[in-house]
């Protein structure tokens, strides 16, 4: 029998399967979906089987040297839905397959040198010791890869790479006796009296038999000594078995079960479609639209609750930052033990058990990141995706699928249900589900009727002009105070996208610039140095300018760090958390810090995009906007809609509870529709005055997006290479097909490569995909050896 094998080797020529030869002993075991290693040229590589059949077309096969699993990692509707990601983003068929499944499968290339004249030989002896083979690593730690290489050369040693699964399983050891009680008796009067540790554990055993202990339980319960249950085990009394345990990061917490809330009128209307759906075992994809507060989450839970009743399986996709221990609480105290959870939190040990809980079917609702759209589910009854708008969800390297589009295509697969929500819905699905393609669902009330928090936007240059050069408003400051007294809580968020702390020369305008990127440095405080965030190149502070030797370089910008300081010389009493990248890279951190707020410890949660979302805490009555717009001067056509998104999403964090919120938005563009409508919550104005601008430039939801981006070290080449791809292009689509550029990318250099870029614009063009795969072939092979490199993004939500 012969296996179809897709090789790990992300690369054009090897895209497409391979024949192998499926030996003796693995006949029946081979089946599509696992995980084997074949040679390829003078590589042992990784790859999966796609296909068994009888019979190759080809003559000389080599055969599968190993397998790595005994089931399928892939099943079927798994591995055409690979198939369809990379045809869909244009990507490689193993680039799609690794990424639906846990990092730690991926396979760790180890190369060794073997010892293959085994008859004695000084010199071998000497270089291999008394192995048979020996790492590279330790060959070149010992430096005697020279010598090994005159060895290789004489046909004595060979080079070989050995495939390790990172994937370990994690066992524990128990302990249980099987002897009945005369025989447990025996031994016990064999006993030494003064062997105490071994009494101990006797005794504790006649009471205990055929029960699984560990180690540590057994000192625990019975008060013995290690020295003792090893005796044991010598003797025969105590059986030793390795069982496997999964590494779970909540076992340590107990859940609350909550029962099913009584739905109001509006949460009826809007669940009964979805509930039919999912009885009547048909697609459609639904977009609950509802302000936050409004009992989404709820409409969720019960919409599950229907499909666990009916056998079937549910999929939760939550952005990464609002996957807070808050959210993981509602769904497992609502399903308990049938929760998993997947986040790039944990552990890559902890999310390969995750997924083998899946996989075995220990658990029915999986709640979890973008990823988490490829649980290994075989039976989904729905799908779900809170936040639809986040674009979070679109993965930015390859493949670059976006999560909503792979939950439509699973959910058709299953015939199931999706729901999308939001409160403020991305612009292309609203305009799907106002033409019908999607089910619109409303809901129009906070759950508590409480009214949304009142907002104020405050005009920084009014401030400056009146002379305040701090950076609070006189309105925000007098609201901090308040709230001090009052003890009542305030979130300050801080945009930090588009923003960044850079240096500036006062008396000539010069900007520090990374030396390999056209993108200025950031000035990082914590340790006190220059930083580029494209190719992480870093050095010194100047104290002079180094184009006109002022002394009044300083850097400009706000960071965390520098409103914390501000903050403590202001309002010196005021308790502050700061939550950003640095206070939360540890473990456990994030959940230790919003805990401390949480519980009243601080009065001031200061953050960045990490508290914009999820968090509830009833004694939040005031937040703090400090920087609104500065995503705004970004190049990029949905900077309005991310604007207005986030401003909404932050504003929603007051007054969730009996207290009445405040919120205040600083801004330099006060008169900005994103602004002034978020600060009304106004989604349905904004959506009308930002479709009528995507309409004018030609852009989503009105028109399809591409973007090819070229970038090479060689300027000349990029433009010249780019203007022909763009021929190409447009000789080959249709005149409705609207072809920007060659253009350079608003990065124009990272990495001392230049970039340039074509934007398509399109409607309908049937022959887009094939066009594109033949200009990557065409130049790719073509330039590959000069190391210019093409990547293209369907559908991008990255413009840079
Ligand atoms: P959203 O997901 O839209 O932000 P939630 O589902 O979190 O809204 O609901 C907001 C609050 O209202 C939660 O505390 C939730 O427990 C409560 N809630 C939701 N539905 C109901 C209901 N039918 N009856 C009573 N309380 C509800
Ligand atoms: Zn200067
Ligand atoms: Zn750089």
């Amino acid at each position: 029998m012969i296996a179809e094998v897709i090789v790990d080797v992300p690369a054009l020529g090897t895209d497409k399967v391979f024949d192998y030869v499926i030996p003796e002993k693995w006949l029946n075991i081979v089946e599509p979906g696992m995980r084997v290693a074949v040679p390829f040229g003078p590589r042992l590589i990784q790859g999966f089987v796609m296909e068994v059949k009888r019979e190759s077309s080809l003559k000389k096969l080599k055969e599968i040297k190993e397998l790595l699993d005994l089931t399928p990692v892939l099943n079927k509707e798994l591995l055409g839905l690979g198939q369809w990601i990379a045809n869909e983003t244009l990507s490689f068929k193993i680039s799609a397959f690794h990424a639906m499944l846990p990092a730690a499968m991926k396979a760790k290339y180890e190369k060794y040198i073997r010892r293959t004249k085994l008859e004695t030989d000084p010199e071998l002896e000497s270089l291999f010791l008394s192995q048979e083979k020996i790492a590279w690593k330790e060959a070149e730690n010992r430096e005697i890869l020279p010598k090994l290489r005159e060895q290789v050369n004489l046909g004595n040693a060979e080079v070989i790479y050995d495939i390790k699964d990172r994937a370990k399983k994690k066992t524990m050891t128990f302990y249980t006796t099987y002897l009945r009680e005369a025989e447990l008796i025996a031994h016990k009067n064999e006993i030494r009296a003064n062997a105490t540790a071994q009494r101990k554990l006797i005794f504790f055993l006649m009471e205990h038999s055929g029960e699984n202990f560990t180690t540590q339980q057994l000192i625990e319960l019975s008060g013995t000594s290690s020295t003792a249950i090893q005796a044991f085990v010598k003797k025969g009394i105590l059986q030793k078995s390795q069982d496997e345990i999964y590494r779970d990061p909540f076992a340590h917490k107990e859940f609350e079960r909550t029962l099913p809330l009584t739905l109001t009128e509006e949460q009826q209307k809007a669940i009964t479609p979805i509930l039919s759906r999912i009885e009547a075992d048909e697609y459609q994809t639904f977009l609950l639209y509802g302000v936050t507060g409004s009992g989404k989450t709820e409409i969720y839970l019960q919409s599950i609750q229907k499909v666990l009743e009916k056998g079937k399986e549910a999929i939760v996709l939550v952005p990464e930052i609002s996957l807070t221990p808050q959210m993981v609480d509602r769904f497992k105290g609502r399903f308990g033990d049938d929760v998993a959870v997947l986040h790039s939190g944990l552990s890559l040990g902890e999310k390969y058990d995750e997924w083998r809980k899946i996989q075995r079917k220990e658990a029915k609702v999986v709640v979890g990141a973008r990823s988490a759209i490829f649980a290994p589910l075989e039976n989904i009854g729905i799908m779900i995706i809170d936040e639809e708008h986040e674009t979070s969800y679109k993965q930015e390297e390859q493949p670059r699928y976006h999560a909503r589009d792979v939950a439509i295509k699973r959910a058709e697969n299953h015939q199931c249900p999706v729901i999308l929500g939001s409160a403020t819905p991305s612009l292309e699905s609203f305009a799907r589900a106002k033409k019908g393609v999607y089910h619109l669902l409303t809901l129009s009330k906070r759950m508590n009727e409480m009214a949304l928090p009142s907002v104020s936007i405050v005009d920084m240059r009014e401030e400056m002009r009146s002379g305040n050069r701090s950076m609070f408003s006189v309105e925000l400051f007098e609201k901090l105070k308040d709230r001090l007294e009052k003890q009542e809580q305030t979130i300050l968020f801080l945009n930090r996208r588009g923003h960044s702390s850079f240096l500036l020369c006062r008396d000539c305008g010069y900007v520090m610039q990374c030396p390999h990127c056209d993108i200025s440095l950031t000035f990082h405080r914590f340790s006190n140095e220059m930083k580029c965030h494209y190719c992480g190149f870093t050095t010194g502070v100047p104290e002079k300018c180094p184009e006109c030797t002022s002394q009044h370089i300083r850097y400009f910008g706000t960071g965390t760090q520098k409103v914390e300081e501000e903050l403590n010389k202001v309002l010196p009493e005021a308790r502050i958390i700061r939550m950003d990248v640095d206070t939360t890279s540890r473990k456990g951190a994030h959940e230790k810090l919003l805990d401390q707020f949480k519980s009243g410890r601080a009065d001031i949660l200061l953050g960045t995009q990490m508290i914009a979302k999820g968090l509830d805490f009833p004694n939040i009555t005031l937040v703090g906007v400090l920087s609104a717009d500065t995503m705004l001067n970004l190049p990029d056509f949905r900077a309005a809609e991310k604007t207005f998104q986030l401003l909404t999403q932050v504003s929603g964090r007051a007054g969730r509870h009996e207290l009445t919120g405040e919120v205040v938005i600083q801004t330099y563009a006060p008169e900005h529709y994103s602004v002034q409508l978020a600060g009304q919550q106004n989604y349905d104005h904004f959506y009308q005055r930002e479709m009528m601008l995507r309409k004018m430039g030609s852009y989503p939801p009105f028109y399809y997006l591409s973007l090819v981006t070229v970038s090479h070290e060689d300027l000349m080449k990029v433009i010249s290479v780019t203007e022909k791809m763009a021929k190409f292009i447009r000789a080959n689509l249709s005149e409705q097909a609207v072809i920007l550029g060659p253009a350079s990318s608003p990065i124009p250099r990272i990495n001392d490569r230049y970039r340039y870029q074509c934007l398509i614009k399109y409607k309908h063009e049937p022959k887009l995909t094939q066009t594109l795969k033949r200009l990557v072939e065409h130049y790719q092979q073509q330039y590959n050896k000069e190391g210019l490199t093409i990547s293209i993004d369907v559908n991008p939500y990255n413009m840079m």
